[in-house]
């Protein structure tokens, strides 16, 4: 398996966000990424590319023009070590409070679509398992704004660009803890890119505004989104119960490629997800996309205790590889 890893997100240091009325340190810290790199590099021995940068036109293969311009802008505008908050909804394009925009924020999630196209890359190129550990995570950033600590979809830009050369269907396999609202309007009516998610029930869980199972897609995308919301507190028995009913809607469809958005704050461990996954779960869950046999993109998303995520991604890729 390759591996691509910008050194840089370690410059990408959000401070705070807004929880329930109250500023609370940022959990999209580095260390959530290094932890995984540790633990790869110790019990497997992996070595990590360093991908090559992309000219930011590429994040209009999913983003509004309106909206990278402002992110751009509104970086700049930024002092550096302080942070920006969302202060008029509708003009500031930020759905949420836990998303600040720092004078590095473009550039730093610029950095992760670049890690997620190089992986792309290599599929093309023939390899079948590709990783791309980087963050900011991206599967809440819809076409036109930012949230859930996510600037740009890095998962949504890679299934574009692999159709951009191949013309090819992709299946996008969200087992984040949160529902990729980003993800799921991208290609709400599209039938050519699947989305199928697992994720804490909305109506308890963020993001709230969507990841009920009645979402379907419409147009030509009605049936080509599927949402799983469990309950909090899913142990790894019932999670992996429904994780095969998910890669059996994966398998029907039968994709060039499957992107995994990858997160680890389903362990029970994790300060922000509320699912009771244990360790050797994450070894069934590896073991099952091992099984299905398609090439996969795998891209990191969330994750917020680096020790869970530690033995999580050392137990996910025993399982997978
Ligand atoms: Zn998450």
């Amino acid at each position: 398996m390759k591996i691509f890893y910008d050194r840089r997100h370690l410059l990408h240091i959000p401070k705070k966000e807004m929880d329930n009325g109250k500023w609370v340190e940022n959990a999209d810290k580095p260390d959530r990424i290094e932890a995984i790199r540790e633990s790869l590099e110790r019990h497997f021995g992996f070595s990590f590319n360093e991908p090559r940068d992309y000219y930011s036109s590429y994040l209009y293969l999913v983003h509004d023009h309106d909206y990278v311009h402002w992110l751009k802008k509104r970086s700049e505008g930024v002092e550096p070590g302080e942070e920006y908050f969302p202060e008029v909804f509708g003009y500031d394009k930020v759905f949420d409070t836990g998303t600040p925009i720092t004078r590095n924020s473009f550039f730093a999630a610029l950095n992760a679509v670049s890690a997620s196209l190089n992986a792309v890359d290599e599929i093309l190129t023939g390899e079948t398992i590709v990783y791309a550990l980087c963050r900011p995570p991206g599967h809440h950033a819809s076409s036109s704004q930012a949230g859930g600590y996510c600037y740009f979809n890095n998962a949504a830009i890679a299934a574009r660009y692999f159709q951009k050369y191949t013309h090819g269907y992709v299946a996008i396999l969200d087992l984040d803890f949160h529902h990729g609202n980003g993800t799921q309007e991208i290609f709400y009516a599209d039938s050519t890119v699947l989305y199928v998610s697992l994720h804490g029930d909305p109506e308890k869980f963020y993001p709230w505004i969507s990841g009920y199972d009645w979402e379907i897609g419409e147009e030509d995308g009605v049936g080509y989104n599927f949402n799983f919301p469990l309950p909090g507190e899913t142990t790894g028995t019932d999670y992996l119960r429904t994780l095969e009913k998910a890669l059996a809607e994966i398998e029907n469809f039968d994709p060039d490629l499957l992107i995994v958005s990858l997160g680890f704050d389903t362990h029970k461990e994790d300060p922000v997800g509320h699912f009771s996954l244990e360790d050797k779960d994450y070894y069934l869950i590896g073991k099952a996309l091992k099984d299905l046999d398609f090439s996969i993109v795998l891209i990191q998303e969330g994750g917020y205790n680096p020790d869970a995520n530690m033995r999580a991604s050392r137990n996910f890729f025993a399982g997978l590889l």
